[in-house]
């Protein structure tokens, strides 16, 4: 029988590079549902292509435009909870989590209430849920499926399991991003086509802007501290211009095991769709080390980009200052696209937001909710 799965967020990068591997397997998978936002019409394209019976849209505009051009008996749900409502009726048993930002924490509770395989690529939900979720992954962790390329990669080398208690530290790798090597000066004057100039992968917006200012390796950090249960101080990061070796388990007698794969992200989402099966890799040839002959590694220069260091001081400070970190970071990558703020202002609103809001507890997913709004006012407040 098919696994009949959901991909959330279908219209965005990991969206859409999980439907080409769905198009791979499709003797293995059946998508019974899509999410989108505001891009209906390559939602559609979605719905025909693959035959979609649910799909989630943003709000009644986009429903409206969706509905001439997909059969009638598809079901077309937008509004508070949709994406839950869809992935329910559906009957989906395996979710890919692809939307941005804290909007799929509701769906991943969800899931693991309901003992739905997700394959986590949104890595906001997890660090802005923060304790509230590891404590419900505590039971649950089975389900949640790394994607990101790094925690994929840990998972692999842990045998596709989150068993730390053999390791010493996990080494999560950086591409360093556009402006590696870069000074603090050089950083002033850099403007968003720039930063959006990302070297080795080709990703969202959030993301690529999170890469050149190394907030996303920050947010990783805290990602893995949470999936796989290890302390800030035993994570480090090293920068990897090659990205060929996408992270790497240090383990208490000081050996280390590497995962190294293309540069392609459709590989850890194949891992994931497929779970304990294997299959070749279909697009392409894999990598030819010989032909790369180098593998270079460098510390983090945390002073340039203290983003990663203001990563490191949220964890620390405990509560719910991660989700802090996030949102602050969310707030100035928006204000940095709309070219309101400089670059180097975003870890300075990251830095005030950490000032700002110290000692932050969330409760529930309502209040962490609640806290994203606060720090989106209170940032425009602040920097505009
Ligand atoms: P994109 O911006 O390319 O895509 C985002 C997707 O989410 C789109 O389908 C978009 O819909 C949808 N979306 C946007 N806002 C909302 C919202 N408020 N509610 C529901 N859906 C929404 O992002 P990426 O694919 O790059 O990233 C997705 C997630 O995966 C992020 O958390 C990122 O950190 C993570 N990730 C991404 C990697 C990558 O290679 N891109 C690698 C590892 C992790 P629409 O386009 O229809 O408006
Ligand atoms: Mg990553």
């Amino acid at each position: 029988m098919k696994k009949r799965i959901a991909v959330l967020g279908a219209t965005g990068s990991v969206g859409t590079q999980t439907m080409d591997v769905a198009r791979a397997l499709k003797d293995h998978v059946e998508i019974v549902c899509i999410s989108a936002h505001h891009n209906w019409r390559l939602a559609a394209q979605m719905v025909n292509e693959f035959h979609v019976p649910y799909v989630v849209v943003a709000g009644e505009p986009e429903a409206q435009n969706i509905k001439p051009e997909i059969p009638e008996n598809v079901q077309v749900l937008y509004g508070q909870n949709a994406a839950v409502r869809a992935v329910e009726e559906s009957g989906a048993g395996w979710v890919m989590l692809a939307s941005t930002g804290i909007s799929g924490i509701t769906v991943f509770d969800y899931c693991l209430q309901h003992n739905i395989t997700v394959a986590l690529a949104n890595k906001e939900t997890v660090v802005c849920g923060g304790e509230l979720t590891r404590g419900l992954m505590e039971k649950k962790k089975k389900k949640v499926i790394p994607v990101d390329s790094e925690h994929a990669a840990l998972y692999q080398c842990l045998h596709d399991s989150y068993d730390t208690s053999r390791v010493k530290r996990l080494i999560i790798t950086a591409s360093g991003g556009p402006f590696f090597g870069k000074s603090r000066k050089e950083l002033q004057s850099v403007c968003v086509e720039d930063a959006l100039r990302h070297p080795n992968w080709s990703m969202g917006q959030k993301i690529t802007i999170d890469s050149a200012t190394l907030a996303n390796k920050g947010l990783e950090v805290i990602e893995a501290h949470y999936l796989y249960r290890v302390p800030q101080e035993r994570i480090s990061v090293l920068v990897h211009p090659q990205s060929i070796v996408h992270s790497m388990v240090e383990f208490q007698d000081s050996s280390i095991l590497a995962q190294m794969g293309p540069v392609d992200m459709r590989l850890p989402i194949q891992k994931a769709m497929l779970e304990e099966e294997m299959l070749p890799y279909p697009f392409g040839e894999g990598v030819d080390l010989a032909k790369i002959a180098q593998l270079s590694f460098y510390h983090a220069d945390m002073q340039t980009f203290s983003a990663l260091a203001l990563a490191y001081q949220a964890l620390q400070a405990g509560g719910s200052m991660p989700a802090v970190f996030s949102f602050a970071n969310d707030a100035a990558v928006r204000l940095f696209l709309q070219r309101r703020i400089t670059f180097l202002q975003i870890p300075e609103l990251i830095a005030w937001a950490l000032d700002t809001f110290a000692g932050a507890v969330c409760r529930s997913v309502d209040e962490i909710l609640d806290m994203n709004k606060m720090i989106a006012k209170r940032a425009e407040e602040q920097y505009c």
